[in-house]
């Protein structure tokens, strides 16, 4: 079996977390090993990828950046003390900050050096090969990864040793350094998962793995043992702050199944996300929901127009007044001679009167209401089509709590429902969602 292991910010941050990653890996299978920058090792403390941003915002307006810089050389400089490493940090950081000081260093280049300089640590630590990530994953210059070339870069990798690589970037056809978007370091691992045919992609973190819901918002919610990709999908979508999204389709395209493991607790089983949990959920029956998110402040556009259900082309020209001012239209719930538009507020707040008035000119509706503060709330289950009359208990939930709907949206193959609510129900209506479906469930 062979296993690519991501480990995030928190799982490096420091040298008592180097020992634990040391540890895990003994697995003989644990291979490929990707490591984000060091994180957090406090509350009080910063990430070093904010901190390198930090620097090249700094320099950018003539501000002293000195005590940012040397943050993140103390970082480093104490993992290599405790850990007793060898690796010459100081030459490493004095050839960063002359290049930076030169002005020869791109922003990519220097908010890369987190991951470089922690895959270089951790190879020495496991005493395993170092692999650049420069070396190997290839962008193209329209910024999407190549795929066939950063596979045939992998295949040349010939070690009996642990492969380190630094995730969050890679480098352009020409040598030049691109870091994917924050978090990529998902990423990364996933593309490695996908270039080795990897039986499992196993990323660690520092939770036990994803929540039915937001524990800021549900106490101490219960963990989501199994999920597939198209629940994760909407999940991640519709608000909930799980993997990277972009973290799933190398994976998903080669069927190779997500493992969300606790390095501070290594033994809890975690989530595990795959394409089919059918085999699975024949054993362990799963919850009818799997997990409940949402977001604040949606805009609802309403538009009244007499006979406009039967006139073809009507829901286009709504639309494409949406798509010419780029914005991305969240849902569109119908009724006769009634279309809803609903939108995240802050995508349309510039635009809105411009909008509306668009609307009126070419559309000419009967009548045209505008609201906002309305959160939507996904609930999501792969279980829900089993369930008759599943909307209904949710409704009815809804009513027992005197929680006002203003629209609901059943997706066709039942994955999801996704209610709006007021801004101010959103909390409440997470709870008695969790408390019907969940917690009842369990006892
Ligand atoms: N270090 C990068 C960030 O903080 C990438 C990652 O940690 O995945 O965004």
């Amino acid at each position: 079996m062979i296993k690519v292991v991501k480990f995030g910010g928190s799982s490096v941050a420091s040298a008592e977390q180097f020992k634990k990653v040391k540890d895990i890996v003994k697995e003989e299978d644990r291979k490929y090993i990707v490591v984000s920058a060091c994180g957090k090792e406090s509350h009080e403390d910063y990430k070093v990828t904010d901190l390198l941003y930090l620097c090249e915002a700094h320099a950018k307006y003539h501000v002293s950046y000195d005590d940012l810089f040397n943050q993140v050389k103390d970082k480093y400089l104490r993992i290599k003390k405790e850990l007793g490493l060898e690796i010459d940090l100081e030459k490493e950081f004095d050839t960063i900050l002359s290049s930076f000081k030169k002005g020869n260093m791109s922003m990519d280049y220097l908010v890369s050096r987190g991951e470089y300089l922690t895959a270089k640590c951790m190879a020495e630590y496991l005493d395993g090969e170092f692999v650049d990530a420069a070396d190997i994953i290839v962008f193209r210059y329209d910024g999407e990864v190549d795929l066939d070339n950063t596979k045939e870069n992998i295949k040349r990798i010939k070690t009996d040793k642990k492969v380190v690589i630094p995730g969050f970037y890679g480098a352009l056809p020409n040598g030049m350094i691109k870091v994917m978007k924050r978090g990529g370091s998902d990423i990364t691992g996933s593309i490695i998962a996908n270039c080795i045919d990897a039986d499992i992609y196993e990323n660690w973190t520092d939770v036990n793995g994803i929540r039915v819901a937001d524990p800021s918002i549900i106490d101490d919610p219960m963990k989501i043992p199994y999920i597939n990709y198209s629940e994760l999908r909407v999940l991640s979508y519709r608000g909930a702050n799980v993997l990277h999204d972009d973290a799933t389709f190398a994976v998903r395209e080669k069927n190779i199944p997500i493992h969300i493991k606790n390095t501070n607790n290594p033994d809890n089983d975690g989530t595990i996300i795959m394409e089919d949990c059918s085999e699975i959920d024949k054993v362990q029956k799963p919850h009818t929901v799997t997990g409940i998110t949402g977001r604040k402040n949606y805009t609802v556009i309403t538009i009244i127009k007499n006979h406009s259900s039967t006139e073809i082309g009507f829901l286009k020209e709504l639309v494409s007044i949406f798509e010419k001012y780029r914005i991305s239209i969240e849902s569109v719930p119908i009724t006769v001679d009634t279309f809803s538009v609903i939108v995240q507020s802050s995508s349309i707040a510039e635009c809105l009167y411009e909008v509306v008035a668009k609307i009126k000119e070419e559309i000419k509706p009967d009548e045209l209401i505008v609201e906002d503060r309305m959160a939507l709330i996904a609930v999501v289950g792969r279980a829900m089509k089993q369930v008759p009359g599943m909307s209904g208990k949710l409704l009815s939930e809804f009513g027992r709590n005197e929680i006002n709907i203003k629209v609901i949206n059943q997706s066709a193959d039942e994955l999801s429902i996704v209610v709006g609510v007021d801004n101010k129900d959103f909390e409440k209506a997470i709870k008695c969602i969790y408390d019907r479906f969940i917690k009842e469930e369990e006892n």
